[in-house]
C-alpha cells in the first residue's frame, strides 16, 4: 500500500480536503481509502501541493498531430479547413506516426487519463490501443451529397473493422455544414447495432457556419465551389442556427450527444436543445477556438443552464499549440468571473468520464477508483494565491 499525502486533495466527492491521504493499493491500481488527516502517521508519502483527479480529454483528433504549426492562426475556419486535405499529402507514414505517438505521450504527461478521439481513418488505432490512455474513438464521417451517404457509411464500418474489439467505438457525424441527412440516419443505424450511440458533432464553431444555416452566404459557399459543389443542389438554409438542423436528425432523442465547441451558441440556442434531448453535453476547446476563430464560448451561460454537462477537449495540434487540458482550464479560469476552479475541475474531470461511460474508474478520487491522480508540485500558499488571481497557468500537472 502506498499512502500519498498533499496539502490540498481535490476529490470531486465532498469539500477539498485539507492534508488528506490518499491510500493506494498497488497491485489493482486502486484507491483503497480516502483518509482524513492524521489518519496515518507511518509511511506517509508527503507530496507538496495538490492532488485532484486525473483529466478527461472529451474532443481530439490524434492522427492531425504531425499538422502541428503548419496552419496559420486567426484565419477563420474556412481558410483552417482549405489546406488540410493537401497537407495530408505532404507527410510520410513515418512522420505521421511518430507525432502520433509524441502527442499521445504529452497528453499522458499533461495528467490526461482518457480521450474521446476523432478519427477519419485508422492510422492512430496501434498507438491508442499501446497507449497508457484509455481511449474511445469516434469514427468521423464526412459527405454533403446524398449520394455519398451509403459509401461512406460501408468506408467508416471498415475502419470500425481495424479497430478489431467493437468496445469504445461509434461512427459520428463531422459537422452539420459537412454531412447529408441520409449519412446522419446511416451512421446512427450502424451505432444502434454496435450498441454504442454516443454521438460526437462539431457544432456552431465558425460566423460562417451560422451564416450558412441562416441565409445560405458566407464563406462556406465560396469554398464548396472550389471543390466543385454547388451548394443550392443539395442545401437549403432554415433560417435558423445550425444547431436546430443537428438536433432534428437524431433518430432517438434519448442518444447520448456531444456537441463540440459551441462558439457561436447563445443562451436561446442553449436553452432549447437541453429542452429536447435527455442525454446532452457541451464541450468546449477554447485555445483551438482562439486560434482559429479569435474567439470564445460565452460561457456564463452554459455555466448557469448545464454545468454538470460541461466538458473539456483540447482538439488537435493542427489548432493548438499543446494537447493539455489544464492549458484549457487556465484559459477559461481567466476570462470567466462567473466560474469557480471547483466547477471548472468537475468539467475537466468527472464530467467527461460520466460522459465517456467511464466515471466507475476515473473522475473522483474515492475508495474503488483507479489511482489516476494528478499531482501540482508547489505550495498551499501559492495555489491558494493563484486561485484569488484567476491565474493558474503556471502549474505543471503531472500523473502520480
Ligand atoms: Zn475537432
Amino acid at each position: 500500500m502506498r499512502k500519498l499525502q498533499a496539502d490540498i486533495i481535490y476529490t470531486n466527492s465532498g469539500e477539498p480536503l485539507n492534508n488528506g491521504i490518499l491510500v493506494v493499493d498497488e497491485a489493482s491500481e486502486r484507491i483503497k481509502e480516502v483518509a482524513p488527516e492524521g489518519s496515518y502517521v507511518e509511511g506517509v508519502e508527503k507530496k507538496e501541493g495538490v492532488f485532484c483527479p486525473a483529466f478527461i480529454n472529451a474532443h481530439c483528433h490524434l492522427e492531425l498531430s504531425h499538422l502541428k504549426g503548419h496552419i496559420p492562426e486567426a484565419t477563420g475556419l474556412v481558410d483552417f479547413v482549405r489546406p488540410i486535405a493537401k497537407l495530408r499529402q505532404e507527410f510520410t507514414e513515418e512522420q505521421i506516426q511518430t507525432a502520433i505517438k509524441a502527442a499521445d505521450e504529452e497528453m499522458f504527461q499533461n495528467g490526461i487519463i482518457a480521450v474521446g478521439d476523432i478519427s477519419n481513418v485508422s492510422n492512430s488505432f496501434a498507438q491508442k490501443k499501446r497507449s497508457n490512455i484509455h481511449y474511445h474513438t469516434f469514427v468521423e464521417c464526412l459527405g454533403l451529397s446524398p449520394q455519398r451517404a451509403l459509401p461512406e457509411v460501408e468506408r467508416a464500418k471498415e475502419v470500425l473493422q481495424d479497430w478489431a474489439s467493437e468496445q469504445h467505438i461509434s461512427l459520428v457525424p463531422h459537422a452539420p455544414y459537412s454531412v447529408s441527412k441520409e449519412l446522419f440516419m446511416g451512421l446512427q443505424e450502424v451505432n444502434t447495432k454496435l450498441g454504442q450511440p454516443i454521438l460526437s458533432i462539431h457544432n456552431q464553431e465558425s460566423q460562417a457556419e451560422q451564416q450558412l444555416f441562416e441565409s445560405g452566404t458566407g464563406d462556406f459557399v465560396d469554398f464548396y465551389k472550389t471543390l466543385g459543389i454547388e451548394l443550392s443542389d443539395i442545401f437549403q438554409a432554415t433560417g435558423r442556427p445550425s444547431i436546430y438542423s443537428t438536433i432534428a436528425q437524431l433518430s432517438d432523442p434519448n442518444t447520448r450527444l456531444l456537441l463540440v465547441h459551441n462558439t457561436f451558441t447563445t443562451k436561446e440556442d442553449l436553452v432549447w436543445a437541453n429542452a429536447q434531448l435527455s442525454d446532452l453535453w457541451w464541450c468546449f476547446c477554447p485555445r483551438a477556438n482562439w486560434y482559429i476563430e479569435r474567439n470564445l464560448p460565452d460561457f456564463k451561460h452554459f455555466i448557469a443552464e448545464s454545468s454538470d454537462r460541461l466538458v473539456l477537449g483540447t482538439d488537435s495540434l493542427a489548432s493548438n499549440h499543446s494537447l493539455s487540458i489544464w492549458e484549457e482550464m487556465s484559459l477559461i479560469f481567466k476570462k470567466t468571473k462567473e466560474i469557480t476552479f471547483d466547477e471548472l475541475l468537475g468539467w475537466a474531470t468527472i464530467n467527461g468520464a460520466r460522459f465517456l461511460n467511464i466515471d466507475q474508474d476515473y473522475g473522483t478520487l474515492e475508495a474503488g477508483k483507479k489511482a489516476a491522480i494528478v499531482w501540482l508540485d508547489t505550495t498551499r500558499a501559492k495555489f491558494e494565491k493563484a486561485l484569488q488571481a484567476k491565474n493558474i497557468e503556471k502549474f505543471s500537472p503531472e500523473l502520480l
